[in-house]
Parts: structure tokens; C-alpha cells; sequence
């Protein structure tokens, strides 16, 4: 688990300014999750946490380490996006284990670490079967089960159920909170569904045009929204 911590980070794409001085600490272990509508620049601030993005003003530490100063691999972050980018050739095992492969970590380790992932999300009975044969929220599964076994201190999701059904959003939901549960990691979650931010969140930070605008529990949020 990891602290985020964020001072005065700003975000500007050439003349135009999309982050203005965001200040804000993610407590080790808790479910943080960003809404605000279209454009506010949520994804930019989380991409800004990955180190997808350089930011253009302010400090960024994860982990009481500057971003900056420590090598991506390295930084114990995994961020999964919207679109799943699945290797449509590969089984669902090798879909996971690929990265732990290229990384050469040994065998038995990475098929220790693929199973648990598998069974954590409910897909050990479909290691087998490929991408295409697969529901939407299976896929979901794994493109998740691809993040946790590379056991990251903080994961990052990007509007991860927005492709799906509204049935499996709300099951969905269920399972990140699950999930949560389970790994007792660091989380920090986009959307733009309040539903999904007051269900899933500890803490919900509220954007909106690039500046924080409240932060707090769902319930502080319910009660002086
Ligand atoms: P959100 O995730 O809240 O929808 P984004 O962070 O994707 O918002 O985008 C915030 C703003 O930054 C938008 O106005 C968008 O057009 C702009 N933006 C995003 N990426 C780029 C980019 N690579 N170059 C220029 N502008 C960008
Ligand atoms: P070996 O080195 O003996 O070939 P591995 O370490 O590759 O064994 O595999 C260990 C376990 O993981 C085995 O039970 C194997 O069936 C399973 N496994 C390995 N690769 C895959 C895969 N691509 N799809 C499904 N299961 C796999």
C-alpha cells in the first residue's frame, strides 16, 4: 500500500491550462474516487498519477517518493482503462502472466499469482478460453486480473465500467468493492456516474473544471452536496 500525494499539481497542453494547483492526499489503502463531468480533467489527473503525463507544475509522491525520481517499472502503480486491449490471440492465462513473462519472473511464481488473480475475480474456470468467448464483465475480469498480479501499491482505474451493460455496472460495483476488500490496496477510480462514485468511494473528490471543488465521504457529500 502507498500514499498518493499530490501539492499544487497543475496540467497545462500548451497555452491551455487543464489542472490548476490540485492539492490532495490518498490515504494508503483507501478507495478514492474522482467524478466531475466530461472534460473536467479527470483522466488527466489520474494519468498525471500513472506518470503517463508529465505535469507542468506542482509535486507528485507516491509512496513519500517523488514520481520523477523513481524508474516507472518501479513505482508499484497499475492503471486499467476503459478499452480492455486484450491480445485477442492469447488465452486468458497468458493474458495475465504475460507481462510477469517479459519481466522474467520465474514460472511457478507467475502461475502462483495468475491463479490467485484468477480466483479472486471468478475466472479460474475460463483460463483457457480466449478473449472473443468471453462476456464484457469477463473481460473486465481480466484485463483487472492482468493488473493484480503484478501486485501494484496503487491501482488506478480509468471509467473501467463505462463499456458495459447497466446490469453489470451495478454487479460489477459489487465486485470492485470486493476487490477492495480483498487486496486492501490503494485505489483511485474516475467516473463520471455519481452512483458509482457514492457506492464504491471512502472519499470522493468532486472536479470540476480542473479544480477541486469538495472532497469527501459519500455521506458528507449526501448530507452538503
Ligand atoms: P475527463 O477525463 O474529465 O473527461 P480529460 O482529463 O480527458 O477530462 O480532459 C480534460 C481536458 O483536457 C479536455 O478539455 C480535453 O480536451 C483536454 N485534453 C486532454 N488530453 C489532451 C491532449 N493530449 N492535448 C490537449 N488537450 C487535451
Ligand atoms: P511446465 O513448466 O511444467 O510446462 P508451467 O509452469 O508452464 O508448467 O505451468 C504450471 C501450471 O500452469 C500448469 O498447471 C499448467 O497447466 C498451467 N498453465 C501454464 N500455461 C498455461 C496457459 N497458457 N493456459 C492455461 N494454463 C496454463
Amino acid at each position: 500500500m502507498a500514499s498518493v500525494l499530490l501539492q499544487s499539481v497543475a496540467k497545462a497542453y500548451g497555452e491551455t491550462q487543464i489542472l490548476h494547483g490540485i492539492d490532495l492526499e490518498i490515504r494508503d489503502g483507501e478507495f478514492m474516487v474522482f467524478v466531475g463531468p466530461s472534460g473536467c480533467g479527470k483522466s488527466t489527473l489520474l494519468r498525471s498519477i500513472a506518470g503517463l503525463e508529465d505535469i507542468t507544475g506542482g509535486e507528485l509522491r507516491i509512496g513519500g517518493r517523488l514520481v520523477n525520481d523513481v524508474p516507472p517499472a518501479e513505482r508499484g502503480i497499475a492503471m486499467v482503462f476503459q478499452s480492455y486491449a486484450l491480445y485477442p490471440h492469447m488465452n486468458l492465462y497468458d493474458n495475465m502472466a504475460f507481462g510477469l513473462q517479459l519481466a522474467k519472473v520465474p514460472k511457478a511464481e507467475i502461475d502462483t499469482a495468475v491463479r490467485h488473480a484468477a480466483r479472486i475475480l471468478h475466472i479460474e474456470h475460463l483460463l483457457e478460453r480466449k478473449p472473443k468467448d468471453l462476456s464484457g464483465g469477463q473481460r473486465q475480469r481480466v484485463a483487472i486480473g492482468r493488473a493484480i498480479v503484478r501486485k501494484p501499491e496503487v491501482f488506478l482505474f480509468d471509467e473501467p465500467l463505462s463499456n458495459l451493460d447497466a446490469a453489470l455496472r451495478v454487479r460489477m460495483r459489487y465486485e470492485f468493492a470486493k476487490l477492495h476488500e480483498e487486496l486492501k490496496t490503494t485505489m483511485v477510480y474516475v467516473t463520471h456516474d455519481q452512483v458509482e462514485a457514492m457506492t464504491l468511494a471512502d472519499r470522493i473528490v468532486v472536479l470540476q473544471a480542473g479544480r477541486i471543488e469538495q472532497v469527501g465521504t459519500p455521506l458528507e457529500l449526501y448530507e452538503h452536496p
